[in-house]
């Protein structure tokens, strides 16, 4: 181990709610430290255009959004390392966070902000096509689909909510269904059933995503049946859960039934006074760039009130 680094607050993670608590903890004198995680820059970085973050009213491209703002939090003196939080114990303060196994790290603070991993298939053709046609998140990318077809993979409340916001927007969802019933809810499957333009395909597995550069089919087969078919969409989109970044902190923070920080409402506090949380470790239902820098906010706002108490 090498010394032990003292910071007052540390943040841990590095998409919008990272970097925007960063911006409010360093303007307000408290000299954040940052460790990136692995994933510098968050879920943005792997995505392409940004239309609906505020105020680039053209758009900016997701890595560009987070260099800027890794560029402002940089402005303002938070100290960003590259590193990845491999544990950490918050039975006693000062907190004490392990870095990359390695690198011990005393903080009077902790904000998390580790984010949340959006599950994919795990087919090759699906990480090659990841950006092009292939996407996690049918609120930051559908509008690219205006008038096109798409599928959705997924029969979870998040399938169910995205299916139909694509429906809004696009000619006819495929919805990819492994089974012959949602795991939504009744009032989701409401919806779904409702909307004309989304055809549900049951007992129904992804076997491949087809195109060489960009997304123009799935390649399917019926579980039931073995029969292999095929549609042509232009879109793919991912809805089978996010894994948020908890596992670490499971021991000292009290985390929902899918492994999301609970924190009281209305703030970004956890049940361990001093330890905040925010951005999607701590947000299942809107998981938007904006809400976490949002809430990035809320937790240094707080940060700084609870250590001015102390
Ligand atoms: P869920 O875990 O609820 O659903 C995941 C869905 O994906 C299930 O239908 C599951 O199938 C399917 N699935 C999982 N793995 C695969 C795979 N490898 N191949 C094919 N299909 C797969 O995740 P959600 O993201 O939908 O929801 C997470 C939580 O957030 C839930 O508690 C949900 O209620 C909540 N939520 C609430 C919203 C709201 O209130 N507005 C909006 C969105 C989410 P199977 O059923 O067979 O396991």
């Amino acid at each position: 181990m090498s010394d032990i680094k003292k910071v007052k607050v540390l943040i841990l993670g590095s998409g919008p709610a990272g970097y925007t608590a960063a911006i409010y903890a360093a303007r307000a004198d408290l000299r954040p430290v940052m460790y990136t995680g692995m994933e510098m820059g968050g879920q943005l970085t792997t995505t392409t255009e940004v239309e609906n973050y505020p105020g680039f009213p053209e758009m900016i491209d997701g890595p560009k959004l987070m260099e800027d703002m890794r560029k402002q939090a940089e402005r303002f003196d938070t100290e960003i390392n590259f590193g990845v939080a491999t544990s950490v114990d918050f039975s006693k303060r000062p907190f004490k966070v392990i870095v990359d196994e390695s690198q011990e790290v005393e903080a009077e603070a902790v904000i998390i902000a580790t984010g949340a991993t959006a599950q994919y298939l795990g087919l090759e053709s699906e990480t090659r096509l990841k950006g092009n046609g292939v996407s996690g998140c049918a609120t930051c990318d559908g509008f690219f689909y205006k008038g096109k077809d798409v599928a959705v993979v997924g029969g979870g409340d998040t399938a169910a909510e995205e299916a139909t916001y694509l429906a809004n927007l696009c000619k006819k969802v495929y919805m990819i269904v492994r089974r012959d019933e949602f795991r939504a809810s009744k009032a989701m499957q409401n919806r779904v059933f409702k909307t004309k333009n989304i055809e549900i395909l049951w007992n129904t597995n992804t076997m491949e995503v087809l195109g060489d550069k960009v997304v123009n089919g799935v390649l399917l087969k019926n579980n039931k049946t073995g029969e292999e078919s095929t549609i042509k969409v232009d879109g793919f989109f991912l809805a089978i859960g996010h894994k948020p970044n908890t596992s670490i902190f499971k021991e000292y923070l009290q985390l929902d039934e899918a492994g999301y920080i609970k924190t009281i409402p209305g703030s970004s506090r956890t049940q361990v006074e001093g330890v905040f949380a925010s951005g999607d470790v701590q947000d299942k239902i809107y998981r938007q760039a904006v809400t976490a820098a949002g809430s990035g906010c809320m937790a240094a706002i707080d940060a700084e009130r609870w250590l001015g108490d102390q």
